[in-house]
């Protein structure tokens, strides 16, 4: 075959490139917003074929401005967001095959999360995250993003390293406990909307999927244990190490 007509023939020039591996790898998305638009984008374009998205949302057209896959007509039809972005992921890569869950993420255990070689946090709430943290520790890699405006944070979590849950402060906590009732149940509040741009959603969504590549490759250095915080005002990346906490309830 003519190596212009391999559509990943470029990438399998990177030395130590192994892209049977990539395609076979099966990969869950938890959030198909910002992130999870970006993510899987790029996913489909290193010719990742098995991607499970979760969502329960609908398109609406704030969302227009950071997410890629997803059209006018979605947010017009109130399209599901996780369906949309499958629809949307066979145009992308006709052998990929993308399981939308129209679910909310804490309806999903750890058996649910511990078929995938790797999992994104792709959301937009503490409460979600801690629940797929404490899901995934000891059984699945997790690759969480998060942006607010011109910041944003990337965490690797793989056990026996620090997960999600041993880096949250006090005020993390209380936040927290705002969210929810005494009873655990989450209090019917409107949440503020987060300022997002497309830009850094590509940054971090590039790094989340960067750290994937080199955990199935297993090339380079990981970010296991650690949190990048990336400042786009100064252009700086930070890398800090966490501690594992040993009164973290999570292991
Ligand atoms: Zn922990």
């Amino acid at each position: 075959m003519n190596v212009d007509d391999d559509q990943f023939d470029r990438q399998k020039r990177v030395a130590g490139w192994n892209q049977e591996k990539i395609a076979s790898a099966k990969v869950c998305i938890v959030g198909a917003g910002a992130l999870g638009n970006e993510v899987t984008k790029n996913l489909l374009q290193l010719g990742v074929c098995q991607l499970t998205v979760i969502d329960f949302d609908t398109v609406v057209k704030a969302n227009l401005n950071r997410c890629l896959l997803f059209t006018q007509n979605d947010a017009e039809n109130k399209a599901l967001k996780a369906e949309a972005l499958s629809l949307a992921a066979k145009k992308l890569n006709p052998a990929a095959v993308v399981t939308p869950i129209i679910k909310n993420v804490e309806a999903l255990d750890d058996k649910f999360f511990s078929g995938f070689d790797a999992v994104f946090g792709c959301l937009d709430n503490l409460g979600a995250r801690l629940h797929v943290n404490a899901n995934c520790y000891g059984k699945v890699i997790l690759i969480d993003g998060g942006t607010s405006g011109f910041l944003g944070k990337l965490q690797v979590v793989q056990a026996p390293a620090a997960c999600l849950e041993c880096g949250l402060s006090k005020q993390d906590y209380g936040l927290l406990w705002k969210k929810y009732s005494c009873v655990g149940e989450m209090l019917d509040i409107i949440d503020p909307k987060m300022p997002a741009l497309p830009t850094t959603t590509s940054v971090i969504a590039g790094m989340q999927v960067n750290e994937f590549v080199k955990l199935i490759l297993k090339t380079g250095t990981t970010l296991a244990g650690k949190y990048t915080f990336y400042n786009g005002l100064t252009g700086q990346t930070n890398i800090f190490t966490i501690e594992k906490r040993n009164s973290c309830p999570v292991h």
